[in-house]
């Protein structure tokens, strides 16, 4: 099944859900990263929810999430736009944790004391930035209380990422239900009470449930209509001429010592691991468009 995101709304407009289901792009996540399985159900929950943030935007928006816990994967960092593409990684790719119930222990990697930041690029001359503490490391929780917090729209955040113990990706998505002004206090706590019983996000997924099916799961018995829905994938738009830019931009006299100790260079891209080899000429003619 393709990856795609879709937006609905229910009681009387209300209420609106994003739900998506993200399971080719965090299985190209993995893929790329070799992320062990919680590495893998940390980024995936932040990929999910930077896909539902991205399609928030407009035209050439784009936003950068980055969670600083204090735990062994570092920073997660994700990147996405309103397009539909989305791409990420971690500091560190190779960490597991499990609860005593088998389940991926996602605050043991990340941590719990750190704070969410999110940059975006709204095409202005200034980047909106808002960051809130992590409050639990889940994720899940934690962009909950971002949404409170920094984009006052009471929200609640759902994402989850099913994992294999040969680290294949089984299974990735969630939803966000945002709560519109004018929400009843009935409407909101019927929703509670449905997302105190339903089933969890990475389960309903490896089910088999469609993005509009976890629309319906949410609503109940209440209509709900969808609006419109978008492709996800990972893309990276890293090539070449980027990296050369990067080279040149470590100044004369850096690139002329790489020149002389290493004779080539070879850059990895951080979101997604494709490689970029210079040769020693190709370095002599980077340092010659400095002179
Ligand atoms: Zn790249």
């Amino acid at each position: 099944m393709r990856d795609y995101l879709v937006r609905a709304t229910s009681f009387d407009n209300k209420i609106r859900i994003y739900a998506i289901n993200a399971t080719n792009t965090v299985k190209e996540a993995q893929r790329r990263h070799q992320l062990w399985p919680t590495a893998s159900a940390a980024l995936g929950r932040t990929l999910v929810v930077g896909a539902m943030m991205g399609a928030m935007l407009k035209g050439k928006e784009t936003l950068t999430i980055k969670v600083n816990g204090d735990g062994p994967i570092g920073e997660i960092l994700v990147d996405a736009n309103a397009k539909g593409e989305v791409k990420g990684y971690v500091s560190n790719p190779n960490v597991h944790f499990q609860y005593p119930d088998g389940k991926l222990n996602v605050s043991k990697a990340v941590g719990s004391k750190g704070e969410i930041q999110v940059i975006k690029d709204l095409g202005m001359k200034d980047f909106f930035t808002s960051s809130v503490d992590l409050i639990s490391g889940e994720l899940g929780q934690d962009f909950t209380y971002y949404f409170a917090k920094s984009e006052q729209t009471p929200s609640s955040v759902g994402c989850g990422v099913f994992v294999d113990t040969d680290n294949a990706v089984l299974a990735a998505g969630g939803f966000i239900i945002q709560v519109m002004p004018g929400a009843t206090e009935e409407t909101i706590s019927q929703l509670e009470k449905t997302l105190e019983n339903i089933k969890p996000i990475s389960e309903m997924i490896h089910e088999g449930y469609t993005p509009e099916d976890i629309v319906k799961e949410i609503c109940q018995n209440e209509p709900f209509n969808i609006l419109s829905d978008l492709d996800i994938r990972f893309v990276c738009h890293c090539n070449k001429d980027r990296f050369a830019r990067g080279l040149i931009s470590l100044g004369k006299d850096e690139l002329k010592q790489i020149i002389e100790e290493d004779k080539q260079a070879e850059i990895v891209c951080h979101f997604c691991q494709d490689k970029y080899h210079f040769t020693e000429e190709e370095l002599k003619e980077l340092l010659k468009s400095i002179s």
